[in-house]
């Protein structure tokens, strides 16, 4: 199983981090979580177009964490020869925002079927939306979704991807809650976002406070993954963006806290599950 993190930005634009999204590949599955600012190119860094994917899962509907889904599922559609179905899977809600983001691309829908004889039929979706606890397979891989803590963010979901003993926990945007403990319960691999709480504090601005209510930081994600029995883990949605050369100072306020391996990771990064 390869973990790659796609996109390991966050709402602040960055020119070398695209927005939060991560692809699980396992045996024939391409499993992509969330769908963040470029993710598109950044599939096709990793050499998976979107007509590869075999489903999609949303952590949240925060919008850095779907602001591409529109160009996944028209590229999705286009590209593929002939019809093929996309499974779309998220907190309920999921299907609204869909909707309405299908409603944005009606123009765009009517044109290409109007213009290509061989192109008939809209995207063919099939959005279903879960509650924590719900168990669905994927092309051979184990999947379960658990209760995350992003309020007002919710409901939120994180994601554990098993197949032949290797587990992926997809935390998302989360503080530490008993979900997310369960999510990461011995795995191998455990992204979570983090932000730098000891940085935000001396920012003043009330808007960049707000955001550590409902993010990780460094150590907390260091102790999950420590209480969880993962391990690696593996960081990303860094706020403040991580900057060549300052890796020591977010290792540094981690590993008192996990002894396994920890990865801050930067667009494209994989992280291999041998098993
Ligand atoms: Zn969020
Ligand atoms: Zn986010």
């Amino acid at each position: 199983m390869d973990v790659i993190l796609l996109g390991t930005g966050t709402p602040m634009p960055h020119p070398h981090r695209a927005g939060p999204s991560a692809l699980v590949r396992a045996g024939a599955a391409n499993i992509l979580v969330d769908c963040g600012r470029a993710v598109v190119m950044r599939l096709a860094g990793a050499g998976v177009p979107p007509q590869a994917l075999s489903a999609i899962l949303i952590t949240h509907m925060h919008s850095d964490h779907i602001s591409d889904l529109n160009d996944v599922v028209t590229t999705h559609w286009i590209m593929n020869p002939g019809p093929k179905r996309l499974r779309i899977y998220g907190p309920p809600g999921l299907r609204a925002v869909i909707d309405a983001m299908m409603a944005m691309l009606a123009p765009d829908i009517s044109y290409r079927i109007a213009h290509h004889d061989d192109l008939n039929a809209p995207p063919d979706l099939e959005i279903v939306e879960l509650a924590p606890g719900a168990r669905f397979s994927v092309e051979g891989c184990e999947i379960a979704a658990f209760a995350t803590d992003h309020a007002p963010a919710t409901p939120s979901l994180g994601y554990r991807i098993e197949r032949d003993g290797a587990v992926a926990a997809m935390a998302g945007d989360t503080i530490p809650c008993p979900g997310l403990d369960a999510l990461c319960a011995g795995a191998d691999v455990y992204v979570q976002a983090i932000v730098r709480d000891d940085v935000v504090r001396r920012i003043p601005s009330q808007r960049l406070q707000d955001i550590l209510d409902y993010h990780c930081t460094p150590e907390q994600a260091a102790k999950v993954a420590a209480r969880a029995g993962a391990k690696t883990l593996v960081a990303t949605h860094f706020v403040p963006p991580l900057m060549p050369g300052q890796e020591d100072e977010w290792l540094n306020l981690m590993r008192p806290h996990f002894q396994g391996e920890i990865i801050l990771a930067d667009d494209l990064t994989k992280k291999t599950i041998a098993k």
